[in-house]
């Protein structure tokens, strides 16, 4: 069974939550904010290297054109580097030249750091559709992780996908989607690829469904936020209740969380790998596997 993590580096200002009180469009409002994506990038460093696991982490582009030091970083500690765009806008609302552009100018970026191809990438929010699917292939990615099948959170994106294999990893031509976890329960969809719901859930109950999803399809994919690991963020005024509620609850316990998760999952006989090492095993980079 194989446990791929991942991490969105991004900063707490760059969220779709707050996106009507940060006035992203004016990408110098960013530039006034205070950074904390290194720290707690570092932290995310840190905690893989005690447990000894790879990771894929999606960078943003323009995060990594700010701080190339920290790319490498995480590279030169053995992570693999994926992309989550360049100006974290949600894919299915650029038009097909500035998503071009976002996607190719974020592997650009990533690849003149890193000096390593960059295969994967993650629209923010879980952006995607069909049109933005054949751009990213268009882009030369190999892999993308955006398909997020929970119906309750309007923002997601959604595409057909119809040639899902025996390990619930689809095919649309030469991509391969890597899609987040959902759980039915008594009817009920859960996510549990991790993010909000991850610091939502209880972890005992967060654990049943990550080890169900894990018997079905014998592979399990989280994911995180960089600032989902921070307690200490400014808080926001002005942000919707709900948005605000989603963006910071749970954050001050999120960490030791998290640790306890990758501990019992370690206990629990997982195979800990990067999305694109975990691929390769499984021959699914290869241009045509059937
Ligand atoms: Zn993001």
């Amino acid at each position: 069974m194989n446990f791929l993590l991942s991490f969105d580096v991004e900063d707490w200002f760059q969220v779709e939550n707050f996106r009507g009180v940060i006035r992203r469009e004016l990408w110098e409002h960013w530039d006034g904010k205070e950074s904390r994506v290194i720290g707690n990038t570092l932290k995310l460093l840190e905690l893989l290297d005690r447990h000894r696991i790879r990771a894929t982490f999606f960078v943003l582009g323009w995060i990594a054109k700010r701080h190339p030091e920290l790319v490498r970083e995480i590279s030169s500690c053995g992570m693999e580097v994926a992309s989550h765009g360049y100006g974290h806008e949600l894919a299915y609302t650029m038009t097909r030249e500035e998503l071009r552009e976002d996607l190719k100018h974020s592997k650009e970026v990533l690849e003149d750091i890193t000096g390593r191809e960059v295969l994967g990438y993650r629209a923010p929010s879980f952006s995607i559709s069909e049109g933005v699917s054949k751009l990213i292939q268009e882009a030369g990615y190999r892999y993308d992780s955006s398909y997020n099948p929970f119906p309750g959170n309007k923002r997601y994106g959604s595409i057909d996908l119809l040639s899902q294999d025996s390990q619930g990893l689809y095919r649309i031509g030469d991509l391969v989607e890597v899609p987040i976890p959902l759980v039915r329960l008594h009817g009920m969809a859960l996510p549990v690829g991790g993010g909000g719901y991850f610091r939502i859930y209880p972890l005992p109950f967060f654990e049943v469904l990550a080890k169900k999803y894990l018997r079905q399809h014998g592979h399990y994919l989280f994911y995180l936020h960089s600032w989902e690991v921070d307690p200490e963020q400014p808080r926001l005024r002005g942000v919707p209740k709900g948005y605000y509620l989603r963006h910071y609850f749970g954050l001050s316990e999120a960490y030791g969380k998290l640790d306890r998760f990758l501990r019992d999952m370690e206990g629990y006989g997982v195979r800990f790998s990067a999305i694109e090492e975990f691929l390769r095993m499984r021959g699914k980079l290869c241009r045509h596997f059937g």
